[in-house]
């Protein structure tokens, strides 16, 4: 029971990564909320949190300040102080720059890097007057790979790890650490979402996916999971500005 009466936040918990997350932080005696969009899927994945422990489901939006504000606000209220922060809820759409609209390039933008300013905006100044907090942010493989069709989630990916290192200097003396991770390929929603884009079967679509990872396989969410427990936990208490990845070896040729 590694999070034994610890509160941990993880944004976007209602769907691969975040779900596997906190269902990870429950069965270690965390007391967790989530935050997602979509009503159904958020209540769906309470429902299965629930075997696992105390968990709490808060609707809205990461990009918005005062859905951040009141994520903060209720967790805090219902289950105490924020000891663990996990800046997850993120979208991922692949498409030449120039097929971008600036709606999508705005959509992208304001969740995976401006949902993790203001999640962590609010969740900040709690933990500096504790002098105690976590936060470790979700990025991704393709803050360090270019590929076509990836700059726009590519950049915003890059600009979560300067975020992260900056967050982690401006702390590194308040108790209070900022790690990323940066997954390679995953097998979530996700996933099977970019296989119906591209119309394959997602047999396929992940035989081909599969080919081009050295170890030649996705990871589970569960693995991705594990290692964000890991940066959480004292087991990385040296470790803050970093950034993890847990990739298969795909970023290491
Ligand atoms: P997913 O689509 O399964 O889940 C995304 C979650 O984010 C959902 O719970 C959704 O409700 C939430 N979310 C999306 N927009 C939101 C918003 N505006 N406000 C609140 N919540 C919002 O995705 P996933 O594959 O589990 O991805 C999780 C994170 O991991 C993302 O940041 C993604 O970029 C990153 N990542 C995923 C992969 C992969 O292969 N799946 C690889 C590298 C990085």
């Amino acid at each position: 029971m590694r999070f034994g009466k610890q509160v941990v936040f993880v944004t976007g918990g209602s769907s691969g990564i975040g779900l596997a997350t906190a269902k990870a932080f429950l069965s270690e005696g965390a007391k967790v909320a989530i935050s997602a969009r979509n009503l159904p899927r958020l209540r769906a994945a309470t429902r299965s949190l629930r075997t696992f422990g105390d968990v709490l489901p808060i609707r809205g939006d990461v990009s918005k300040a005062t859905d951040a504000q009141r994520f903060v606000l209720e967790t805090e209220r219902r289950l105490g102080p924020i000891d663990v922060l996990v800046n997850n809820a993120g979208i991922w759409i692949e498409k030449d720059l120039e097929a971008f609209t600036e709606a999508e390039y705005d959509r992208v933008m304001d969740i995976n890097l401006k949902g993790t300013f203001l999640c962590s905006k609010y969740a900040l100044p709690g933990m500096v007057k504790r002098r105690r907090g976590v936060i470790v942010n979700v990025a991704s493989d393709s803050a360090f790979l270019g590929a076509p069709g990836s700059a726009v989630y590519g950049a915003s990916k890059a600009g979560l790890l300067l975020m992260t290192k900056c967050m982690a200097l401006e702390h590194a003396r308040d108790g209070i650490r900022v790690n990323a991770i940066c997954p390679g390929e995953v097998r979530t929603p996700m996933m099977e979402a970019d296989a119906r884009r591209l119309g394959l079967r997602f047999g396929e679509y992940y035989r081909r996916l599969s080919a081009r990872i050295p170890m030649g396989r996705a990871a589970d969410p569960d693995e991705i999971a594990r290692s964000i427990l890991f940066l959480a936990s004292d087991e990385s208490s040296f470790m803050t500005g970093a950034a993890l990845s847990v990739d298969g070896g795909s970023t290491a040729r």
